[in-house]
């Protein structure tokens, strides 16, 4: 049986505790929860590919792989620019970073037992300065920061971006404040405005349709329905005789299939979501492929590169329109925007668990005229 679509919904987490680390947690923003320790992207690594920023932590899908020892816990990193206008374009990478970890069970992080469900005992702890092998993490943005303050040598940056937004943001007035044997002075804080807003990401079973076959006869009704009615309208709206006379009927003809063909994707999207509407990401890796919310700017087999090891990379997940709603990244004029998101992974799964290995993303926008 081929492996059904699981859906990703967005959630408040009741409780931090439950988005670090040690839970293994599927979440939107905030700073990654990183999985392995060693082998984390660098600075470089995590800039954007169009204005060459650093990219904010968008979300994290926690994806084991059943079968797999070396992949026993696993989990897929999604990184984007805070800039609008690096989301003008569709296709590939562009303002997106997608990276991919695992560990077998038995590893020198994490105990071999599932986590406990309870909340730890006492306050819940700021956000890491540091991994626990020693690397540190920018204060900003919880990627490494091998960067640090000149002054007090001890808060730790990615790079220059961020060490002048956290001068800005107090560290000013606490850099050097700190007593002996106190954090609280410059302890860092959860939320700053280059991260995106944190949730939890809730998994659960699409419902299959019902009843499958009869729904694609009725499909096929509606489309023959739909082109004479278009046609029609084409004949009787608008275009004048003479000018319906200059374009042959093969010309004609392309024109209201294209734009049918547009029409039939984006309507099969939107009947697809409409059944769970607040849906964020569909996850199906190696299944049937993405729902396409347009007919254009698929990428075809050619454009989606293969990995460093040389296997092919095959379809994992999609991240959905819907979660633009969650980031608070409306603006007037430019805001950051997709159509969709699509995540092509290593088909063999290769590297070990002292990597960040890099997978490919792809970017559809809507085609002219269709929007949610
Ligand atoms: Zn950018
Ligand atoms: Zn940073
Ligand atoms: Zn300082
Ligand atoms: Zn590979």
């Amino acid at each position: 049986m081929a492996p059904g679509v699981e859906l990703g919904f967005a959630a408040d987490p009741g409780g931090a505790w439950r988005l670090r680390s040690a839970y293994f947690p599927s979440k939107v923003g905030g700073r990654p929860a990183w999985l392995g320790e060693a082998g984390l992207p660098g600075p470089a690594a995590l800039r954007c590919g169009r204005c060459q920023q650093p990219c904010a932590f968008l979300l994290q899908l926690y994806a084991p792989l059943p079968g797999r020892p070396d992949a026993f816990h696993r989990t897929l990193f999604v990184f984007a620019c805070r800039s609008p206008a690096c989301y003008r374009l569709a296709g590939p990478c562009g303002p997106f970073r997608v990276f991919r970890n695992q560990l077998p069970r038995r590893n020198d992080t994490y105990p071999e037992e599932p986590p406990p469900e309870e909340p730890p005992p006492g306050p819940a702890p700021a956000p890491p300065r540091q991994l626990g092998s020693g690397a540190a993490l920018c204060r900003v943005c919880g990627c490494l920061g091998p960067r640090c303050c000149g002054r007090c040598r001890r808060a730790a940056y990615c790079g220059p971006e961020h060490q002048a937004l956290d001068w800005r943001r107090g560290h000013r007035r606490s850099c050097g404040q700190r007593a002996a044997g106190d954090d609280s002075a410059d302890a860092i804080p959860e939320h700053n405005e280059f991260l995106f807003p944190e949730y939890e990401i809730l998994i659960e079973p699409e419902e299959p349709e019902f009843p499958a076959d009869s729904t694609d006869d009725e499909q096929g009704a509606v489309d023959t329905s739909k082109d004479t009615k278009e046609q029609e309208k084409l004949g009787a709206a608008g275009i004048a005789d003479d000018a319906l006379q200059s374009l042959d009927e093969e010309t004609l003809e392309a024109m209201a299939k294209h734009e049918t063909e547009e029409e039939k994707v984006f309507r099969m999207f939107k009947k697809q979501v409409a059944a769970e509407p607040e849906q964020i990401i569909r996850y199906c890796r190696g299944g049937e492929g993405p729902l396409w919310v347009s007919g254009e700017n698929k990428p075809e087999e050619k454009d989606i590169p293969n990995c460093v090891c040389g296997a092919k990379r095959i379809f994992e997940f999609q991240i959905m329109p819907q979660l633009l709603n969650h980031l608070h990244v409306d603006s007037l004029g430019e805001s950051i925007d997709w159509g969709t998101l699509v995540v092509y992974t290593c088909a063999d799964n290769c590297g070990g668990g002292n990597e960040y290995l890099e997978e490919f993303i792809w970017k559809q926008d809507y085609s002219m005229g269709c929007t949610l």
